[in-house]
């Protein structure tokens, strides 16, 4: 078989695969949206045939032969598809070196905890989840042990969410990062009467929250005849195939800032999974088998991008607080985009993550990183993980939970298997930044086409960037390609110090 035919081969599998993915995303959102609940039981069935056919596509020894010989004539293939093949023969790789028997019992460990974790949290109990969190610890450090890792078995659990980073070099971030937010955070709360969210907690229509969502929504160039919004408990994005990318928004009947910062956080992330496809991914064959999230940090970066730095800006008030007049007269007709600017970055010492403030908001993340990188290296029990979280909780923030369920039992991410998956939060909040910079020195305009309403400039500044490279590059790779430097922490920090400066009148050190 010549290198071309083993490529189209390559291709056609690659095609095949993808479709029982974007399936299996299919099913999962609507199990989330519209799935009436007794079709639970028949769900879970269809999505485990499902993931069974397409793992037996997938690690078809045949792909093995088929990479061998496109590998063996590299110089045959044009840059785009090489990177292609390399990506594809990756996942291959990785599939068919974990054993069955591991797949099958991490699936099984995984929906036994997050059972387990639903109710422990509820009855603030860690010792009914620590048998679980025990297993899965055992089940992460055996696949990294078979997968392989560069240092430390952490460094092979961060190769699923963000290939290339390890232990080390995150310690060394959250080294630098975390020493700049305690002082900036204590000067705030002593002046937290200067910002007052009432304007935004008072009872909205739902169906005007949603109008106005959408409009925001629409202003940032999300394309609804390639996506859709939907309603789910909890928002999401997930990209389903080209052309159809689904958003979910929540709502809160007293309070306007979840469904519209909901939303746009989606959006951002929307605007991403859109833009993979942008460049013309369907006709290249290359940039089709690249045409996927590059990393869970990059993922990030763009819903924090549009959700933080965006929409939490001055600009983007002095563009949308009229437009939020016209849906909701009687709560803001007389609110002006400063006093809106202020009333959505309040800053507080909180305990629970996803309600955090920006300033706040990686001093949790460091937490959970300081916990889970100890737990995988057996520097801490799982039984004494209560007491490190709390006192990491003291340290960095201020605070202790009153009880595990709003302290150590709050996220889902380990009941899901998802240790090493809490930093790509941080990640994508430096990266934004740090995009953001760079986008602000190549768009001059861009504050005053904001404060026109005009995002889209930022989108496809975002999409010849970032979006339509896919997996081409490594996440530093690419951030280094779109902004001239190796990701860094300063625009991080220099963006909080002048944002936060500005909303509370202070000098916040740098
Ligand atoms: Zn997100």
């Amino acid at each position: 078989m010549t290198p071309r035919a083993a490529f189209a081969e390559l291709l056609r599998r690659h095609a095949e695969v993808r479709d029982l993915s974007s399936a299996t995303a299919l099913l999962a959102w609507d199990q989330e949206t519209m799935m009436p609940r007794k079709a639970a039981a028949a769900r879970a069935s269809q999505l485990a045939t499902l993931a069974g056919l397409r793992h037996e596509r997938f690690t078809d020894p045949r792909l093995g032969d088929w990479i061998a010989a496109c590998e063996a004539a590299s110089g045959e293939f044009d840059d785009e598809e090489r990177a292609g093949i390399r990506e594809l023969a990756r996942d291959w790789r990785r599939a068919t070196q974990l054993p069955r028997d591991l797949v099958e019992e991490q699936a099984a460990a995984e929906s036994a905890a997050l059972e387990a974790w639903r109710e422990a949290r509820a009855r603030s109990d860690w010792p009914a989840f620590a048998p679980h969190l025990e297993r899965l610890l055992d089940l992460a450090r055996r696949r990294a042990a078979v997968l392989g890792f560069a240092d430390r078995p952490y460094d092979g659990l961060l190769d699923d969410y963000e290939r290339g980073a390890t232990e080390a070099g995150l310690a060394q971030l959250f080294d630098q990062l975390v020493p700049r937010l305690a002082p900036m955070v204590a000067i705030i709360v002593e002046h937290a009467g200067r910002v007052d969210s009432r304007c935004f907690r008072q009872p909205f229509d739902e169906r005007a929250q949603e109008a106005f969502a959408t409009r925001v929504v629409a202003a940032m160039g999300f394309d609804t005849d390639a996506g859709r919004i939907d309603r789910s408990s909890h928002p999401f994005c997930t990209g389903i195939a080209r052309g159809d990318v689904r958003l979910t928004r929540r709502f809160a009947a007293d309070d306007l800032r979840p469904a519209l910062f909901g939303i746009v956080h989606e959006a951002g992330h929307g605007l991403y999974e859109q833009g993979l496809h942008a460049a013309g991914a369907a006709e290249r064959p290359g940039a089709a088998l690249l045409a996927e999230a590059c990393s869970l940090g990059v993922h990030e970066s763009q819903s924090r991008l549009w959700e933080n730095i965006v929409a939490r800006s001055l600009p983007f008030w002095q563009a949308f607080a009229p437009v939020a007049a016209e849906y909701f007269p009687a709560q803001l007709a007389a609110v002006g985009a400063e006093e809106c600017w202020r009333a959505v970055n309040e800053v507080q010492r909180s305990l629970i993550r996803v309600e955090a403030d920006e300033l706040t908001y990686n001093l949790h993340v460091a937490v959970r990183f300081d916990v889970e990188r100890a737990l995988v290296a057996g520097r801490l029990a799982v039984a004494d993980v209560p007491a490190a979280w709390n006192a990491a909780m003291q340290r960095l923030i201020g605070l202790a939970p009153g009880n595990d369920g709003e302290g150590c039992l709050q996220d889902i991410h380990w009941a899901m298997g998802g240790l090493g998956y809490f930093p790509t939060y941080t990640l994508g909040n430096l990266y934004a930044a740090q995009l953001w910079e760079t986008a602000q020195r190549e768009l001059p305009r861009l504050d005053e086409a904001i404060a026109q309403g005009e995002l889209v400039v930022l989108r496809d500044w975002l999409r010849a960037s970032v979006h339509c490279h896919g997996r081409r590059f490594t996440a530093s790779e690419l951030i280094e390609r779109a902004t001239g430097a190796p990701p860094s922490s300063e625009p991080f920090v220099r963006h909080l110090r002048a944002r936060f400066g500005a909303v509370y009148g202070v000098t916040l050190p740098g």
